[in-house]
């Protein structure tokens, strides 16, 4: 056994696993290497026990143990048995030692590792998920999917999928981010290639952050695959542009799920009234009365215009329209259900294509006035 040039071994304590014949060589290579050597093994050979002798290494005369593999820099096992050695392979891996391979050694296969692909399934037609997305799901060997993911892309999967329903229905039964999180990890570790099927995209509102974090502490990989967010394809759909030259220059998503006033919400309301960018609420049909009250009393005007987008991209489409004083008002009668988004702004006035994006049944018999 030679060492490469290039590893710079002046100095560096080496353990040399094995005091037999097959040792030799890479210990005098070592040696002229300026290696500082400590070789473990029973029944060293007369020469090993010379070097010994002349104080130019350790010797320890007993079989390797464990233990010895943790404080050195570099370990060389040379037991002249490659079954011995490819242990010692193992158990520096293990130990995350450096450890030179001896070309004889049958290196036992990588532990499997699976790994988890984030995937947005955009707001719920098969049609908005990306390429990339529904090839993810193909190739999975697990999909853990929530409601709002677009269920029938699952008849993509592999006919040997397992799929894990985590769905979360707001306020009622649900699965906890801890334990979605658990699943995940578990099943990648496993050795499973695992789809996390949402909504929309994964982080917007989708704890995918979480998941992620969660992932990369227990090792597992995660690759994202963006979605087509509801946030502006619910808009889109109902014929609404969330930006319009001649109407504003921006738009704002926020997150309705705890209203005005309440000691979870960290927006700032008055700001959000005087921003002049169009508003785009998700997860607010509940709070959508204390909302559009707080942004009229910081100041919006009550006539702004508004729209309540529901079961976007679904044979359910619907959308009310209104003005900020009323569209609260308006979603209630027609009761309109999440998932639902309001767009607060001179845009949803604007209705491009005169109705909902889609040429749906159902969306046809639009409730908007
Ligand atoms: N990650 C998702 C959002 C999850 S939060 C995304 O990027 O779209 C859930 C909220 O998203 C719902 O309360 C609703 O406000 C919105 N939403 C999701 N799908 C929707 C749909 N098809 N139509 C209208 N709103 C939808």
């Amino acid at each position: 056994m030679s060492f490469h040039a290039d590893l710079e071994l002046s100095g560096r304590s080496v353990l040399v696993c094995g005091a037999g014949a097959p040792a030799l060589a890479p210990i005098r290579n070592l040696l002229d290497a300026s290696a500082s050597v400590t070789v473990v093994g029973a029944a060293p050979v007369a020469s090993i026990t010379d070097l010994a002798g002349r104080g130019q290494l350790i010797l320890v005369e007993r079989t390797v143990e464990s233990g010895d593999l943790a404080s050195a820099s570099l370990i060389v096992p040379a037991t002249g048995d490659a079954k011995l050695d490819s242990t010692i392979v193992e158990l520096a891996r293990r130990a995350r030692a450096p450890c030179v391979i001896p070309a004889e050694t049958q290196l036992p296969e990588e532990p499997q590792t699976g790994s988890v692909i984030l995937v947005g399934g955009g707001p719920g037609d098969p049609g908005l998920i990306t390429l990339a997305g529904l090839e993810a799901v193909r190739r999975a060997d697990v999909i853990v999917s929530d409601r709002l993911a677009p269920l029938s892309i699952l008849k993509h999967a592999k006919s040997s999928a397992e799929i894990i329903d985590v769905a979360k229905i707001p306020r009622g039964a649900h699965t906890s981010q801890d334990r979605i999180n658990a699943i995940l990890i578990e099943q990648a570790h496993a050795g499973r290639t695992v789809v996390r099927l949402k909504g929309g995209d994964s982080f917007v509102f989708g704890r995918g952050g979480e998941e992620w974090q969660a992932c990369a502490e227990e090792g597992v990989a995660v690759t994202v695959i963006p979605g087509v967010t509801s946030a502006t394809a619910a808009p889109a759909l109902a014929g609404i542009p969330l930006t319009h030259r001649q109407l504003t220059q921006g738009f704002t998503v926020i997150s309705g799920h705890v209203p005005p006033g309440h000691s979870g919400s960290t927006l700032d309301w008055g700001a959000l009234a005087r921003l002049h960018t169009t508003l785009v609420i998700m997860m607010g049909v509940a709070t959508l009365p204390a909302i559009t009250a707080e942004l009229i009393k910081h100041g919006m005007a009550g006539d702004t215009p508004a729209a309540t987008v529901a079961d976007a991209g679904m044979p359910t489409q619907r959308t009310v329209t209104g003005s900020v004083s009323d569209i609260a008002e308006r979603t209630i009668s027609a009761r309109l259900a999440p998932p639902a988004i309001t767009v607060i702004g001179a845009v949803a006035a604007f209705r491009a294509v005169g109705g909902e994006g889609r040429p749906h049944e159902a969306a046809s018999a639009d409730r908007g006035h």
